[in-house]
């Protein structure tokens, strides 16, 4: 697949040249960032995920942007190889009371299901005995509960959709208690015999597994058109696979007084991948902090104004929970002792209502420096302080004892881990702003 992304370059005439040239020492990185933003969360990328190679296409676009702009490999080649475990959804056709249901709008799969076909009717959880449950803390009730279930041949288990309403005073912490409930049990249960859980949420989120269960967990939206489900007919095919290959991709750009000292750019380029037709395209996560981590290596290899080494990481894996920046740390391609620095970047798409700094209390003369810049430039609205969260790539580091910052964008579109986090939706409002505050920072090191 060829990618014209210099075509500013070498299409056009030296006008034009002149003109990119002009915009980019403005430091408008947004085009670029747009190209790449499009490109990652096509569906020619089947959401950089484990169908239709996506994951792989994702890492050689990486790799040809880094030798377009001129980042080198750090040892030979820009692969780190690694492998981990993953629970892959090859397809899922769900049928509600004869109703063909779309995977992601109407319902999503436990990342953990196995494989299963059949046809399936429901015995409901007797609200009463679980209202009991709760009210007199006798948890033997729901064991009762799920023994009467479990004496019904193919059935699925299914919370009932009312929560009880003597839950005036703790009803938050009851409802949340109550949608857990069934999966909890379901957990807890040696029994074979429950093969399906149903689950209701306002909300679909999707995520990954690294292993496999026994039993098939079914979210269904919560959208009140469901009345009564009388059957449930499910053809799920799943495929565990113990040893998934995959690569980060690493380059690096000497600095220019400092070259023993290094700090690492990173951003993860997996994403959720796609099942039957749903793409979870991941453009916010993280085809933008890609786009960011790309837009930083063209800058400085063109500028050469960091003083430090720059080691440019995108990660794999990280969806899985961290995976390609654990084997970072692990096998370090670079002296750990080396870096003074971790930016990482996720989701940082927007930015209408600023920037948001994990880490940024942990480190307060560098966060203070970032706000400094901020202030000077007059950039984002504002830069909140947060601190540790093990939520992004920047944790494995962080737990090395290497100062680590991660960095999302805070406003604009909500969407997240679902069908509609896609380019079209992603505004890049503030990705100008976001980027010169990053490229000031770095050259103030
Ligand atoms: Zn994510």
């Amino acid at each position: 697949m060829y990618l014209r992304l210099n075509n500013c370059v070498s299409l056009f005439s030296v006008v034009l040249f002149f003109f990119c040239t002009t915009i980019y020492g403005q430091n408008s990185a947004k085009g670029y960032a747009k190209i790449i933003v499009e490109k990652l969360a096509s569906d020619e990328f089947s959401g950089r995920g484990y169908v239709n190679n996506g994951l792989e296409k994702s890492a050689k676009l990486i790799e040809e942007q880094f030798i377009k702009n001129g980042i080198k490999p750090v040892h030979g080649s820009y692969r780190q190889e690694f492998e981990y475990p993953i629970n892959i959804i090859k397809s899922s056709e769900v049928k509600l009371n004869s109703k063909v249901l779309t995977f992601g709008r109407d319902y999503l799969l436990s990342a953990n299901s196995p494989s299963l076909k059949g046809t399936f009717e429901p015995e409901e959880f007797n609200i009463n005995t679980i209202d009991s449950a709760f009210v007199y803390g006798e948890n033997f009730l729901i064991g009762n509960e799920l023994n009467r279930i479990e004496k019904i041949s193919n059935t699925i288990l299914f919370p009932p959709k009312k929560f009880p309403e003597n839950y005036t005073d703790e009803t938050t912490s009851a409802q949340e208690l109550y949608e857990q409930l069934p999966f909890g049990i379901i957990n807890n249960t040696i029994s074979n015999k429950f093969k399906v859980c149903i689950d209701y949420k306002n909300k679909l989120t999707h995520n990954l597994a690294p292993y496999q269960s026994e039993k098939v967990g079914i979210t269904l939206l919560n959208d009140n058109s469901i009345k009564r489900i009388k059957n449930l007919e499910l053809d799920i095919k799943t495929e565990f696979n113990p040893n998934f290959k995959t690569s980060n991709i690493i380059g690096k750009l000497d600095g220019s007084i400092e070259k023993d000292s290094i700090v690492i750019i990173s951003a993860h380029y997996d994403h959720l991948g796609k099942v039957n037709n749903s793409v979870f395209s991941g453009a916010n996560d993280n085809a933008s902090g890609i786009a960011l981590l790309l837009s930083l290596a063209k800058y400085f290899s063109t500028k050469k104004t960091n003083k430090y080494t720059l080691v440019f990481c995108a990660f794999s894996g990280e969806e899985v929970g961290l995976k390609g920046s654990q084997h970072f740390v692990n096998n370090p391609p670079v002296d750990l002792e080396k870096i003074t620095m971790v930016l990482n970047f996720d989701i940082v798409g927007t930015g209408d209502e600023g920037i948001q700094v994990v880490n940024g209390r942990k480190h307060l003369d560098k966060f203070n420096a970032l706000v400094d810049v901020n202030v000077k430039h007059n950039l984002v609205k504002q830069i909140k302080i947060r601190g540790e969260a093990c939520n992004s790539d920047h944790c494995p580091f962080d737990k090395k004892g290497i100062p680590a910052f991660f960095t999302y964008t805070l406003g604009g579109a909500p969407y997240y881990h679902d069908l509609d986090d896609k380019s079209k939706a992603l505004s890049l409002s503030k990705f100008d702003e976001v980027f010169m505050l990053f490229s000031k920072y770095i050259e103030n090191l």
